[in-house]
C-alpha cells in the first residue's frame, strides 16, 4: 500500500543510520556515515534547507567513556584545522545521548579573540555529541549493562566554511566554477 506523502519526513539528521547499523550488527560497531539532511530552515548565509552531516558511532562491549569521545574529537580538530585549534565541550540536551555536549572549535580567523565570523565569542559550534543513551541500546535489543558508546554529528558545510573562510553557505551550492576551482 502506498504511503501518504503527508506522513513522510525527510531526515533532519543522519542519526537514523545509527539505529539501522545497530539493528543489523552486533557490538562492537565503529561507523562513519556521511549523508544529506533536510531542515525547514529559511536559507541565509549560514542556513540551508539541505546540507550534509557526518555521523560517527562507536560502541564496544567494554566501557567507553566521555573521555574517549573528547580525545577523538580533539584529535579530529587538530587534523582538520591545524594544531593551534582548541576544542570546547558545552553541556547540552539531545534525545539520543546522555550526557550530551555541543562541540565548539576555537575561531580560526581570530584565534579566539573574537571577530565577526565567530560573533565575537571566539568559538564556532561544529558538532553535537554524547554518550549513547541506554534506552537507545534497549530499543535495539542490546543490554546497556554490557555495552557503552558515543556518537557525534558534524556539519560538513560548517567545517568547510570555517576551514576555508567561506562567508556564505550558498556559495557551496551555486556551482560557480570561479569559486569551486579555488577548493581544488
Ligand atoms: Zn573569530
Amino acid at each position: 500500500m502506498a504511503q501518504n506523502p503527508e506522513d513522510l519526513l525527510l531526515r533532519t539528521q543522519t542519526s537514523p543510520v545509527q539505529i539501522r547499523t545497530m539493528l543489523a550488527n552486533k557490538p562492537p560497531v565503529r561507523v562513519i556515515c556521511p549523508g544529506r539532511t533536510y531542515r525547514r530552515d529559511t536559507t541565509d548565509a549560514t542556513h540551508s534547507a539541505n546540507f550534509h552531516q557526518i555521523e560517527g558511532l562507536y560502541v564496544d562491549t567494554k566501557s567507553v567513556s566521555l573521555a574517549d569521545l573528547k580525545s577523538v574529537l580533539a584529535y579530529f580538530a587538530k587534523e582538520m584545522m591545524g594544531t593551534s585549534v582548541t576544542v570546547r565541550f558545552r553541556p547540552h540536551f539531545f534525545p539520543f545521548t546522555e550526557p550530551s555536549v555541543e562541540v565548539d572549535f576555537s575561531c580560526h580567523v581570530c584565534g579566539g579573540k573574537g571577530c565577526n565570523v565567530c560573533k565575537q565569542s571566539g568559538w564556532i559550534e561544529v558538532a553535537g555529541a554524547g554518550m549513547v543513551d541506554p534506552r537507545v541500546f534497549r530499543h535495539v535489543g542490546w543490554n546497556p549493562d554490557e555495552v557503552s558508546g558515543y556518537a557525534f554529528g558534524f556539519g560538513v558545510e560548517r567545517i568547510a566554511m570555517i576551514k576555508y573562510g567561506i562567508p556564505d553557505i550558498r556559495w557551496l551550492y551555486e556551482n560557480d566554477l570561479r569559486f569551486l576551482s579555488q577548493l581544488a
